[in-house]
């Protein structure tokens, strides 16, 4: 590809290290492949843009006024490339003025900054670890939120204030499924009252002030979780501990999924788990490489990613659980240590 643009978003994010927000006003780095990057603000944006690490390292920023067109500025930066690269997280629109300005280049997305941010550096498993420590903290505060008689929403409040003090800058997700709505793998939160012997399964996350990640499930029980439920926990255990195990460069992404997948069906949990087994996690919790069935990619060192195998038994309760681990050369290396028994309360 001849250019690369780039718009706020994570890729923004992870090339430049530019927490810029998406708004209408454009902002875009525009990367040829035989020149230097330019990036394209809004003039009331270049103070921010100019304390991002790619300014200060001497990278280019230009800005528009509010009456010129931006536009112009981008085909100054870029000139008449035949083939344009996008960030496939761009806007439509921003997508059809690309067409309109070069109708006669080729226009695609390609996972060209995916396969980078895919495969992390030392700075970056660093910063996952500590997401994952900071993570582990906060579900070793939750036995303290857990009571019967309060509401999944009065639990996810603590625990969303939790996350903050714990060293995140953002909440991404609080996931508080208590009794039967565990058994729906995205139910957010609700004003069911919690039970004496309901199993809750709490799956949470944020972004730390590093910009990366952080994403892990465990179960908890007020009392004693119905015999059946602790039976098929164990068997969750071990295929998530199983799937961990299977983690080493050069297996398929689609083989770590078999093995968590396989053991379930053993314990006649396969049609109750109904999802994938992971997902990548960097300054996104969710992007490549995926753990699912149909994914051939090898794993190499340095990839971050779920596993979080899981069952949903509508009507009646669910669990999964769920660590983060970083694939070195000899397998997997855990970024969360919190138990991840039953935990109960
Ligand atoms: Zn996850
Ligand atoms: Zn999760």
């Amino acid at each position: 590809m001849d250019v690369l643009f780039v718009s706020p978003g994570p890729d923004l994010r992870y090339l430049i290290g530019y927490d810029a927000v998406p708004l209408e006003r454009l902002t875009l780095l525009a990367a040829r492949a035989d020149d230097e990057a330019t990036l394209i603000v809004p003039a009331l944006e270049r103070s921010e843009a100019e304390r991002t690490p790619f300014a200060r390292a001497g990278g280019r920023v230009v800005s528009w006024g509010e009456t010129d067109d931006p536009w112009a500025l981008v085909r100054s930066a870029v000139g008449a490339p035949r083939s344009i690269a996008l960030d496939p997280q761009m806007w439509a629109s921003r997508v059809l003025r690309v067409q309109k300005e070069w109708p006669d280049a080729t226009v695609a997305a390609p996972p060209v900054v995916a396969g980078l941010r895919s495969v992390k550096g030392d700075d970056e498993i660093r910063a996952l670890r500590e997401a994952g420590e900071a993570i582990d903290r906060v579900h070793r505060r939750i036995p303290g939120f857990l009571r019967a008689g309060r509401t999944e929403r009065d639990v996810a409040g603590d625990i969303a204030e939790a996350i903050l003090d714990e060293g995140h800058s953002r909440v991404d997700f609080v996931i508080v499924a208590s009794g039967p709505n565990g058994a729906s793998p995205h139910h957010s939160v609700s004003d069911r009252v919690i039970e004496r012997g309901d199993p809750i399964v709490i799956d949470i996350g944020g972004t730390m002030p590093s910009g990366y990640c952080s994403d892990c499930t465990r179960v908890y029980v007020i009392g004693a979780a119905p015999v059946e439920y602790v039976e098929h926990y164990s068997a969750l255990l071990e295929a998530q501990e199983r799937a961990v195990a299977a983690v080493a460069p050069g297996v398929p992404c689609e083989a770590i999924d078999a093995v968590a997948r396989t053991h379930l069906t053993e314990a006649g949990l396969g049609e109750a788990f109904i999802h994938r087994t992971g997902h990548g996690i960097g300054v996104e919790s969710h992007e490549d490489p995926y753990i699912v069935a149909g994914n051939t990619t090898l794993l190499v060192p340095g990839m971050a990613f779920s596993i979080e195998p899981g069952f949903y038994l509508e009507g009646r309760f669910g669990a999964r659980i769920e660590d983060i681990v970083v694939c070195d050369e000899h397998g997997a290396v855990r970024m969360n240590t919190v138990s991840r028994e039953l935990c109960v309360i």
